[in-house]
């Protein structure tokens, strides 16, 4: 739910047989599921409770308010921040399953899960070499470069 800070409409009255002052407050709500709708905040001395309202139920006192608040494009603003976030998060969420297997292993050509460390190219499971390092997770070679790699450095 995505609320503007600020009310649009902010209505104060004297009640006639106390005599205390009630204060409503109209402000805008997005819910990603129901959409817009208005919150109605009311205080008075004994206490606070509030209500929501449709937009189409709204008084036309209170939508005129409203036209001239700039909470509309507040809270369009607002809530079109939060889904531009969303949808990046959504991007790397959901990598590409299908163009991850599209890659195939450049020795038998059959679909490579793993790249080699060294030369960057494609393997597959049988032509991938899993070398066990101290600290890290296990270095993936090609055949060629694991070999070239134990004789470059000899254990
Ligand atoms: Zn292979
Ligand atoms: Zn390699």
């Amino acid at each position: 739910m995505v609320r503007d800070e600020e009310p649009f409409f902010v209505d104060r009255w004297r009640d006639v047989e106390t005599g205390n002052e009630i204060v409503n407050e109209y402000r805008l709500v997005f819910d990603f599921r129901e959409g817009l709708f208005v919150e109605i905040v009311q205080r008075s001395i004994g206490g606070e409770f509030s209500w929501e309202v449709p937009l189409d139920n709204l008084d036309l006192e209170s939508l005129m308010r409203l036209n001239d608040s700039g909470s509309l494009e507040r809270i369009r603003a607002k809530v079109k921040e939060i889904m531009q976030r969303l949808a990046e998060n959504l991007d790397s969420l959901f990598f590409d399953p299908i163009g991850d297997r599209r890659r195939s292993c450049y020795v038998c050509g059959s679909g490579a899960l793993h790249e080699c460390v060294r030369c960057n190219k494609d393997v597959c499971d049988q032509h991938a070499v899993f070398a066990e390092t101290e600290y890290e997770e296990p270095l993936t070679y090609c055949h060629e470069c694991f070999w070239k790699a134990v004789e470059d450095d000899p254990v």
